[in-house]
């Protein structure tokens, strides 16, 4: 029986858009991650600094196509009964990640497994 299903395993929540300037403070929440081309070197509105650089939205294309690989592997080798236990969008699944990173405008990015918002 073949495979029908594509499974996830692995999910990078990028959403939302933060000023790095020191003291400035400004967050967008609202923006989704298929916004962010427009948001390059977009000025922030407090303060004018760039909101989005190009090195953190280069890593952010480098962490979805990341995902996208480590998914497809997933898919290509593990058992079904792994994958659907696995599957994220599964409520009792046992494993599987969804993964939060938080950008500082280097190119760097810091993950973490809970919401940026609930520290
Ligand atoms: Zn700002």
């Amino acid at each position: 029986m073949g495979k029908s299903t594509s499974y996830k395993i692995l999910r990078h929540q990028i959403s939302g858009l933060k000023c790095d300037a020191p003291g400035c403070g400004y967050t967008d929440a609202s923006v989704s991650v298929v916004e962010y081309p427009k948001w390059v070197n977009a000025p922030c509105p407090s303060c004018g600094a760039p909101l989005l650089t190009e090195a953190d939205y280069r890593a952010v294309l480098r962490h979805m196509a990341a995902a996208i690989k480590i998914n497809e592997w997933a898919n290509r080798w593990l058992p079904e009964w792994l994958l659907r236990r696995w599957d994220i969008s599964q409520p009792d699944r046992k494993a599987g990640a969804v993964v939060y990173g938080e950008m500082n405008g280097t190119g760097t990015t810091k993950f973490r497994r809970t919401p940026p918002d609930a520290r």
